[in-house]
């Protein structure tokens, strides 16, 4: 190997500009969501729309409720349909797309429903909590948002991914075989490999680890099987089972849960102060949503470079098992490699865009990482 020697690759001019332009786009649909939100609270919109839900509701509380985040939703939905079209039109111009309109218009109303199914659950339990018990609403509504957190977690791989894509388990021998064996070294076994059929949308390659308990599983995409070696895709595989050995799921919901609990108790603690401000009448007047919304919203932009850190943390760890999994690193290096160019990923973004956007470590540090470990695996005594 003499890449270690090599100076870093560089990044193409379209890589940059591809990725510039997609964390532009992801900047201006969280901003037109944060004005949006500002600008109901500021105007007398969010009474207005208030006063017209409960008479779609027909005065009924809970039809009502649901009704105003229809039309917050809506309303949402038409203000950034033009950003999610250019970037519909972005994957195809930088030709990472195979997706016809009329399928990303299907997708589009897809996910614009299952996020008013969502939505209307924790909506509806949210200020069912706030009526019921004023003083700990908080705590209560918290507690039932984890729930249906794990069991969304548990039910997402059967239930939610298959509404936009296709699944089927994995029918190549040889991988299962490479999979068992590489699960008897760690003393586990992950139920299911799942082949996920990616490149009817698109060209990029992926794989994840899914699921909790019975559900939990690998998927990998098509794109990667079918362009890859056999010790590529188990490079992948091992990292995918270093999740599940390290129990990146579990941990991750932990993390969720404390910070779902500052969110709870930083909602409860702003909607008093807007009573208290006559901004609204009471917490259980709905008009006080778009508040709810902001607080969720600002606490997920302040806590997105510590997210990306702790998923940084677990992609190192996750690297480091396969690491020590397989019997050559050059196939996790050439896998990294191909998937960079495939994705048409940045190698080497900047540090500070690394440091906020980043849920993986730059591709050049992760190869960097391997060919360090590889030296100092080499640099052993053999016992
Ligand atoms: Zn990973």
């Amino acid at each position: 190997m003499t890449e270690a020697s090599n100076p870093v690759q560089t990044d193409s001019p379209e890589a940059r500009r591809y990725n510039r332009i997609r964390r532009w786009l992801g900047i201006s649909d969280f901003g037109m969501g944060f004005v949006y939100l500002v600008v109901l609270l500021v105007t007398p919109w969010s009474a207005w729309l208030r006063d017209l839900a409960y008479r779609m509701g027909s005065q009924n509380y809970s039809l009502s409720l649901f009704m105003y985040l229809l039309l917050l939703l809506v309303i949402g939905k038409g203000l950034t349909i033009g950003l999610d079209y250019y970037g519909f039109r972005l994957e195809h111009q930088y030709k990472l797309s195979t997706q016809r309109f009329r399928s990303w218009i299907w997708d589009e109303i897809k996910g614009f429903l299952v996020g008013l199914v969502l939505g209307s659950v924790v909506v509806e339990l949210v200020y069912f909590t706030i009526r019921q018990w004023p003083q700990d609403w908080w705590l209560l509504a918290w507690a039932l948002f984890m729930v249906l957190f794990v069991v969304l977690a548990q039910l997402a791989p059967v239930l939610l991914f298959p509404i936009f894509y296709k699944f089927e388990p994995l029918d190549n021998e040889d991988l299962r075989r490479r999979l068992v064996m590489l699960g008897q070294r760690a003393g586990t076994r992950v139920r299911g490999v799942y082949r996920w059929r990616l490149s009817e949308k698109s060209k990029k390659a992926n794989a994840a680890l899914t699921g909790l308990g019975a559900t939990r599983r690998i998927i990998l995409a098509d794109t990667l099987l079918d362009n890859y070696t056999p010790e590529e895709i188990e490079a992948v595989l091992a990292h995918e089972l270093g999740h599940h050995v390290h129990r990146h799921i579990l941990k991750s919901i932990v993390v969720q849960a404390a910070i779902t609990l500052l969110g709870f108790w930083a909602a409860n603690w702003v909607l008093h102060y807007a009573v208290d401000q006559h901004m609204f009448e009471q917490l259980s007047d709905f008009a006080d949503l778009p508040l709810l919304a902001l607080v969720s919203v600002v606490l997920s932009f302040v806590l997105m470079p510590v997210l990306n850190a702790y998923s940084r943390f677990n992609e190192r760890q996750a690297d480091r098992y396969a690491f020590e999994s397989i019997a050559r690193i050059e196939p996790f290096i050439s896998s990294m490699n191909k998937l960079a160019e495939q994705n048409l990923a940045e190698r080497t973004p900047s540090k500070w865009v690394e440091w906020f956007f980043h849920s993986h470590p730059s591709i050049s540090r992760r190869l960097a990482a391997a060919e360090e470990w590889n030296r100092t695996q080499n640099a052993m005594p053999q016992l």
